[in-house]
């Protein structure tokens, strides 16, 4: 992409209304607008975030075997009545007349309607276990939406749904969400640690919310320091296997790691040495509930399980935050210019920066590696802007893509151009074919 050609409406000015740095940061590299309070459009940029992170979480969804589906933003009251939640929810769900005087909502959550689809269509054992899911904007009124996009009325949430026959089965469920989840986060440059939590409004037995540490976070946060050197990594895991998901599963909650809402500082003292003892602030990015029969029940979801017997079925509910994980990444990965995208969620792969515009070899020089990287099916952003260097290179710090290729008469003279590690701030000066070999080397691409 050319930027001359692209819609970045990068601003100059620090927004005052933001008082995070993911939130300026949002706004000033022209990734986000405000449409009114806690509901923004997602312009280019952003945007192109949002599908990454997306991306991610399909890919490993369909790792662990549950089943992508859609369902409608504005929900009927009718099974909210059934389950007894649309009296329960409160202010936070936005309620809707249609022109025929019926209740309607704006779906905060879809345990209901998700196990009204269940009841009309699975009734034997033999159909589970089920999970499926959905990437859906949500809506909750939240008194007081802020910080941007990490806390919005509208957003953006992953949302799945396991029914399962026995107990079991469904903590088996639970633990295979929790390992995927740790997978997912760890794709996006993140580090979500999960704490035992309490469940709201959801309801429930077993409950984990994800959290990534940061200096913003709502949440105050109690843990072992011996959590964050846990690694998921490459480990190969069998999603279908109790005993390695259970592994795996002990293996990250076993130590200490409450937010306030469930943190015991007696327990906190007995379990865990005071020099490993610390606390932190935490942005929670996602969560995951087994809440056993609770909807099945309300809602008479049942299934012949095998011996002449209908039961309800066990279900847990699993979420991401999908738009919130954009300001938490920003939040875990920024310096004073600007974001640092990590290679998993970046909108471009990287930035071509041409210091001479105009200038024949120069022009020449840029369009080639822009031509060779896209040929590779890589996505790098070209500033071919008649600007200075200096404002070339503030736009690529501020939009933070994590390399960058700089290109001018000097270094052509000598056959080189130079590639910057955005991160680092680290510059080697290398032949440009060698440039583009390394970017492609970096995402694991491969000349055709
Ligand atoms: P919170 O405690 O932050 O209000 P929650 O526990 O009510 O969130 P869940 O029902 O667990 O939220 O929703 C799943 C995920 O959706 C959360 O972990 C969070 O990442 C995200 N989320 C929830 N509310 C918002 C919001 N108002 N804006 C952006 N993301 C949100
Ligand atoms: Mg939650």
């Amino acid at each position: 992409m050319r930027l001359s050609r692209y819609f970045l409406p990068v601003l100059k000015e620090t927004p005052a209304e933001a008082q995070i740095v993911s939130h300026r940061y949002m706004l000033r590299a022209g990734m986000i607008k405000q449409a009114s309070a806690g509901i923004y459009s997602w312009l280019p940029l952003g945007f192109k975030v949002l599908r990454k992170i997306e991306d991610i979480i399909h890919q490993e969804q369909a790792r662990a075997g549950h089943i992508p589906m859609l369902m409608p933003t504005i929900q009927s009251a009718d099974l909210w009545r059934e389950s007894g939640r649309y009296d329960a929810y409160g202010a936070e769900m936005l309620r809707i007349t249609d022109r025929h005087d019926r209740d309607m909502l704006f779906t905060p959550t879809a345990e209901e309607l998700i196990t009204d689809i269940f009841r009309a269509n699975v009734s034997s054992y033999k159909d589970l276990p089920l999970t499926l899911y959905q990437i859906q904007w949500k809506f909750r009124d939240e008194i007081r939406p802020r910080f941007g996009v990490m806390r919005g009325r509208e957003f953006y949430m992953k949302d799945g749904y396991n029914f399962d026959l026995t107990k079991e089965d469904a903590l088996h469920a639970y633990n295979r969400h929790l390992v995927s989840y740790l997978r997912t986060y760890e794709r996006m440059g993140l580090q979500a640690i999960p704490m035992r939590a309490d469940s709201g409004p959801i309801g429930g037995e077993d409950t984990h919310e994800f959290l990534v540490l940061a200096e913003t976070g709502e949440s105050e946060v109690f843990y072992d320091s011996q959590i964050t050197d846990l690694k998921f990594g490459e480990r190969a895991i069998d999603f279908d296997s109790v005993e390695q998901c259970q592994a795996v599963m002990e293996e990250f909650t076993s130590r200490y790691a409450r937010t306030d809402e469930t943190h015991v500082q007696a327990e906190f003292e007995a379990q865990v040495p005071e020099e490993r003892r610390r606390t932190a602030r935490g942005i929670e990015v996602g969560q995951i509930f087994y809440f056993g029969t609770k909807y099945s029940d309300a809602l008479n979801a049942t299934v012949n399980d095998g011996q002449g017997k209908d039961v309800a079925v066990h279900m847990g509910s699993h979420g991401i935050g999908v738009s919130r994980l954009l300001g938490a990444i920003i939040e875990a990965s920024h310096d004073d210019k600007g974001i640092i995208w990590p290679e998993g969620v970046t909108p471009f792969h990287c930035g071509i920066v041409n210091l001479k515009q105009g200038d024949d070899e120069a022009d020449a020089a840029c369009d080639a590696l822009h031509s060779a990287l896209v040929a590779l099916g890589l996505d790098p952003l070209y500033d071919d802007r008649k600007e200075r260097a200096g404002a070339k290179f503030a736009t690529m710090d501020l939009i933070g893509l994590p390399w960058r290729i700089t290109v001018g008469p000097r270094g052509l003279k000598n056959g080189v151009v130079e590639l910057t590690s955005r991160r680092t701030g680290e510059s080697e000066e290398l032949p440009p074919e060698a440039a583009v070999a390394k970017i492609a080397a970096i995402y694991g691409v491969t000349a055709a």
